[in-house]
Formats: C-alpha cells, sequence, structure tokens
C-alpha cells in the first residue's frame, strides 16, 4: 500500500467515523481548520489528559491557563512581532500564495540545477532562493506550480504570522491584540506569580495546554500544518548552571511519553538543530519527530531558551523578573527549558500510529489500535441477540461501566460486524452478553488487537477493565 494511499484512508475513516471533519464543511470549509467529532474530541481529550498527567502530577510543575488575547507589548518583546515571519511570493497571474522555502521544495532538483547553471550560479539553490539578491534572479525563471506561468511572481516579502484584531468598539492602531501564537508567552509573563502563590523553589515547571493561531501561508497535511491548534507545553525554570543537565533529562522524558502510550519506536527520532541554525533565543533545540505517511515531522520541539524570555520581558514591562535563590543567597533570571508539543499534531501521529489493515479469517479488517488510554469508547456492550433477557442485562452493564467509563451499547447486526465497527474506532475492549450470560452472570470480553475472548464475570467487569487500561 503507497504511503500517501494511506494518508487518504485515514483522512476518510476519520471523517466517515467521526473523528476528525473540515471547519465549516457545509460552506466548502475553511482552510487550516478542522473540527472533533464525537470519537476525535475523546481521543484529543485522553492525549491531554495523559500529557497532563505525565506534566503536572509531580511536585515540581505547577499548572496555568493564561487568557488568549495577551498585551500587545508581550509580543514585541518576545520578538513575535518583528521576527515571527516567513517570506513569502504570490503569483500575479494566478493569485496563489506560496512560503518561498516551500516553493524551492516544490522545484525538481534537475530543474535547480538547469536554473543554477543558465544564471552562472553557485551554491545551494534553496538558500539563494532566500538569499535577497538572488532571490528576484531565481524567482524569474520559476514556473509557478499553480499555473505554470513562468516569471509571475512578485518579489519575496515577509508576512506576520500572528492574526491581528482589536479590543473594545474602535479598529484603531491603539487597540491592537493578536491571538496568541503559542501559549509559552501566558508562562513566563506569569513566572512570579506561579512561583509565589504556589511556594516553588527552583527547579520547577509551569505547563499549559490551550489553543494557539498563526496564519500559515501553505496549510497542509491534514492536522500537520494549520491555522488554529492546541499547543501543550511546559516551561522548566531552572538555576542557570543547571540547564544542559534538565535539558537532558525532558529529551528523555518527552520521548519516553510518546512510547509510553504505545507510539511505535521505530517511526520516532530526535533532529538535533544545528548550532549554526538555532532560533535567536536559543541555545539548543530538538525536535522528536514522527516519521509521517508524508515523511518525518516535528510533533514536538525542545529548547533550551537561555533566559531570554524572562530578561525580555523584564526589559519591555520594567518589573523584575529575577528570582531570588535562598540557598545561594543570590538573585537572577532562571533559563528555560522549554518542551512545546502540539495537541493536534500529536494526535495525527497517535492516529496514523494506531492504523492497521490486516486480514482475518479471508476478511479485511481496519483497527486503530490505541493505547486503552487513549481510546475514545473504552468498551463496548453487545447482546448477541434481541431476545431472551440479553438486551436487559446488557442495559444494566451499561449503566454501571458508564459511570466510569465511555462505553457504547450495540445491539443492532451480526455480531462479527459489530466488533468490525469497534475495532475501526480503537475500541480495546467488546464486551458480549450470551445465552451463558443469562445462566451463570459472566460475559465474554474479546480484545481488539488479539481478538482473543475471555469470560469475565459481570460483576468483576469494572475492576477488570480498570486493570487492562491502568487509569
Ligand atoms: P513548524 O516548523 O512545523 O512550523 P515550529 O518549529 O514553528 O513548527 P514550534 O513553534 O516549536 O513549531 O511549536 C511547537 C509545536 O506546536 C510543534 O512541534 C507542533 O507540534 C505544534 N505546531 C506548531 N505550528 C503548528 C501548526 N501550524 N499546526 C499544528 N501544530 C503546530
Amino acid at each position: 500500500m503507497a504511503q500517501l494511499d494511506v494518508m487518504d484512508k485515514i483522512v476518510s475513516l476519520a471523517k466517515r467515523r467521526g473523528f476528525v471533519f473540515k471547519s465549516s464543511e457545509i460552506y466548502g470549509g475553511l482552510n487550516g481548520c478542522w473540527d472533533y467529532g464525537p470519537l476525535g474530541v475523546e481521543l484529543l481529550r485522553n492525549i491531554k489528559e495523559e500529557w497532563w498527567k505525565a506534566m503536572t502530577y509531580r511536585d515540581n510543575i505547577e499548572g496555568l491557563d493564561a487568557s488568549i488575547l495577551m498585551h500587545p507589548r508581550v509580543w514585541e518583546a518576545s520578538g513575535h512581532v518583528e521576527n515571527f515571519t516567513d517570506p513569502m511570493v504570490d503569483c500575479k497571474q494566478c493569485k496563489s500564495r506560496f512560503r518561498l522555502d516551500i516553493l524551492g521544495e516544490m522545484i525538481q532538483e534537475k530543474k535547480k540545477k538547469k536554473i543554477l547553471e543558465s544564471l552562472q550560479l553557485d551554491g545551494d539553490f534553496d538558500k539563494l532562493l532566500e538569499d535577497g539578491e538572488k532571490s528576484s534572479l531565481l524567482l524569474a525563471e520559476i514556473n509557478c506550480p499553480q499555473c505554470g506561468n513562468k516569471g509571475t511572481f512578485t518579489a519575496a516579502r515577509n508576512f506576520n504570522l500572528m492574526f491581528k484584531t482589536f479590543v473594545g468598539p474602535v479598529e484603531d492602531g491603539g487597540s491592537v491584540v493578536y491571538l496568541r501564537p503559542e501559549t509559552a508567552q501566558g508562562i513566563f509573563v506569569n513566572f512570579l506569580n506561579v512561583q509565589s502563590s504556589a511556594r516553588q523553589k527552583l527547579p520547577f515547571g509551569i505547563a499549559q495546554i490551550g489553543k494557539a493561531f498563526r496564519n500559515e501561508i501553505n496549510t497542509k497535511n491534514f492536522l500537520f500544518r494549520t491555522r488554529e491548534f492546541e499547543q501543550m507545553e511546559m516551561q522548566f525554570f531552572v538555576k542557570p548552571v543547571n540547564d544542559v543537565e534538565w535539558y537532558e533529562y525532558w529529551k528523555g522524558e518527552r520521548l519516553a511519553w510518546y512510547k509510553s502510550l504505545g507510539m511505535n519506536e521505530s517511526k520516532l527520532q530526535f533532529h538535533d538543530h544545528p548550532k549554526n541554525k538555532l532560533a535567536h533565543y536559543a541555545k539548543d533545540a530538538t525536535d522528536i519527530e514522527y516519521q509521517f505517511p508524508f515523511g518525518w515531522g516535528e510533533i514536538e520541539g525542545i529548547h533550551n531558551r537561555t533566559n531570554f524570555d524572562l530578561s525580555r520581558h523584564e526589559e519591555f514591562s520594567g518589573k523584575s523578573l529575577k528570582y531570588f535563590d535562598e540557598e545561594a543567597k543570590e538573585k537572577y533570571i532562571p533559563f528555560i527549558i522549554e518542551t512545546s508539543a502540539g495537541a493536534s499534531r500529536s494526535y495525527m501521529a497517535f492516529l496514523i500510529d494506531a492504523y492497521h489493515e490486516e486480514e482475518v479469517n479471508g476478511e479485511q479488517r481496519t483497527v486503530l489500535r490505541f493505547n486503552p488510554k487513549l481510546a475514545p469508547i473504552k468498551a463496548a456492550i453487545l447482546p448477541l441477540v434481541n431476545k431472551d433477557g440479553m438486551p436487559e442485562f446488557a442495559r444494566n452493564i451499561e449503566t454501571d461501566l458508564r459511570k466510569n467509563f465511555k462505553v457504547f451499547f450495540d445491539d443492532k447486526g451480526a455480531v462479527g460486524r459489530r466488533y468490525r465497527r469497534q475495532d475501526e474506532a480503537g475500541t480495546p475492549f467488546s464486551i458480549t452478553v450470551d445465552t451463558q450470560t443469562l445462566a451463570d452472570g459472566t460475559v465474554t470480553v474479546r480484545e481488539r488487537d488479539s481478538m482473543e475472548q475471555v469470560r469475565v464475570a459481570s460483576t468483576q467487569l469494572k475492576n477488570y477493565l480498570v486493570e487492562k487500561i491502568q487509569l
């Protein structure tokens, strides 16, 4: 099966089974925005919940939920107003807009070589394309990938990715605010509030889950690059001399988290950023990458942000953000180790990773092998037939389990087909009420991946599931 076919199948399953829909679909959709359906919202919540538990059920990390709109000076201090830009070009003919680096990726290597030769230029095509002087020379030789015309591109311009809006009724410069492009700044500006209210000492962290918005020029690959998405970020404040140690610690912890939730180890890797390509604030940076059907892509960034953020906020706000280290009897601005994961992007990775097609007794089955903790529905309750008291018995089990788990009752059609529907939704356990149930109170529990069935006393079901799911 070609890798990109898999992607199509997953997108179609996501829609058919209610994981992900296009935003405003009946109006033709809104580019870069997606809605999470009944199964999807459960999966997303479970991912966030597992992250929240892993990150904040510790004595040295506190939670926070900061507002999306912040004082506009925040984004000046952070560098976003000035630097959060992508160079882009427009095709004057067909009006398509391209991010310059992505335009570069769209051109075949052979073609690049030819253009460089014809212009008698040496060097790396992609780098030259972003080099002010050479850029327009190269652009004049490129055919627009959309309409095919040559020499129709505007010069490259910087495009700020922040969404702008206004507070209050007057839409003027004085009322501009931005939809946050990352959750991190809400944490930085609250550093001392959290530290003093929670009486924390360094090293400690602040964790937050929330929406972020980026006016991405090219949205593509389903949930990978969207304009509205969710981040799960944690900023860990450390004494400057301990930065390297904590950076390594968080690298290990974060990779282990994906593995602990069943993500295929061979599809995960670190991509360390070379020192000469680090962002202006970073001393060290790595991406945790997942091997998507379209190639390796970042799902989380881990950065040593030094004291850049707090120093800048100190400078721009005029308020001291220094920490008083009682043991060392000194004041300093802490270094920050950041772990910044995309909830929506890792959602996509978990979904793709779980997707399997297999043949069972000559029949094809599609199964989402989610770790039970992430599975949208934990158990399906299926009366074998719709008579002899089986539906009533099954309904009682449903009522009982519903107090603790998201469960699903299904009494329609052949049981084999009902199992397949649950496989496709990633439900780890299917509980069937049959003739024997009526005699001895036991039910069969079928496990999704092995398809093995065991008999369990219906009174023990809750304990059985708790143990298996390890809630
Ligand atoms: P990229 O280079 O892919 O645009 P980035 O390096 O700008 O990503 P960060 O700013 O480090 O990303 O953001 C941290 C995480 O937030 C990313 O690892 C990713 O999971 C998520 N993320 C960032 N931008 C988007 C987006 N447009 N859509 C979905 N998730 C995103």
